[in-house]
């Protein structure tokens, strides 16, 4: 595959690119967003590039989607009260901007209302 095709999160997963990195599982990576939404915005990702998307990686790995929430649970526990936000934005329209699936987790005080 060469480097226009990768994602970015998987040249992060190389360690191509800095970031930083608050989890790492044989599966899983966990890092910081780089342009946070919330108080804690973190960004799980499967380390597999296979799935680009949540509905991918739910009809082709629900498991390794259970690992993404339970580890989201995880760092929600230790950043946060325990209360998180799990946002898999899925499409272009829907503000999907890299195709490989990853989770925002999202916690800390996210203000009144907060939805988006
Ligand atoms: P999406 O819009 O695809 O749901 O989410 C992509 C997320 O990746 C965005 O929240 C964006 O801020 C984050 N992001 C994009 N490039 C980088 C990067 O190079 N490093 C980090 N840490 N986050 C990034």
């Amino acid at each position: 595959m060469s480097d226009s095709e990768r994602s970015i999160f998987s040249r992060i997963i190389a360690r191509e690119i800095p970031a930083t990195v608050v989890a790492e599982t044989d599966t899983l990576i966990a890092i910081e967003d780089i342009a946070p939404q919330a108080p804690v915005h973190l960004l799980v990702i499967p380390k597999t590039e296979a799935y680009r998307d949540v509905a991918e990686l739910a009809a082709g790995d629900p498991g390794l989607m259970a690992e993404m929430v339970a580890l989201a649970q995880q760092l929600a526990a230790e950043r946060a009260d325990g209360d998180f936000r799990l946002v898999f934005n899925t499409g272009p329209a829907a503000g999907q901007t890299v195709f490989h699936v990853h989770a925002h987790v999202l916690a800390g005080v996210l203000g009144e209302g907060t939805l988006a």
